[in-house]
């Protein structure tokens, strides 16, 4: 398989149990080695509602998000299953401001509901 990131070749080491399997591998070990998957919280109160901003990376690395989409998808299902209630927005990368702040606080008031915000990094 190619590595969307490096997009260089690697092999997925297979035994007896997943000898047939298909699935899918979109990154190598070498760039989940260097770009590792930090989750870190952040609750803000809004003027009515909350803000539960959840980041999967801490630093901001140059590397292709697509290469971690499964990684992703998954992450955010579970996230997602934690928070039924919640208003879910996701962004790449996500930067932190007054501003931003007031356009979330808005649209909790529209919706009525908290917002989760899941990005990839998180700027402040
Ligand atoms: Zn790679």
């Amino acid at each position: 398989m190619i590595c969307y990131n490096c997009r260089n070749k690697f092999y997925i080491k297979r035994n007896f149990l997943s000898l047939f399997e298909t699935k899918q591998y979109y990154i190598c070990d070498a760039c989940k080695k260097n770009y590792p998957i930090e989750l870190s919280f952040e609750d803000i109160p809004l003027e009515s509602f909350g803000l539960r901003i959840v980041s999967i990376w801490k630093f901001l690395y140059r590397l292709n998000l697509d290469a971690y989409s499964s990684e992703i998808s998954r992450i955010v299902e579970k996230i997602l299953n934690l928070h039924p209630n919640f208003f879910f927005i996701y962004f790449d990368s996500f930067r932190l401001t007054d501003f931003t702040l007031e356009i979330v606080s808005f649209l909790a008031d529209t919706e009525g509901k908290n917002i989760l915000l899941i990005c990839g990094e998180l700027k402040k």
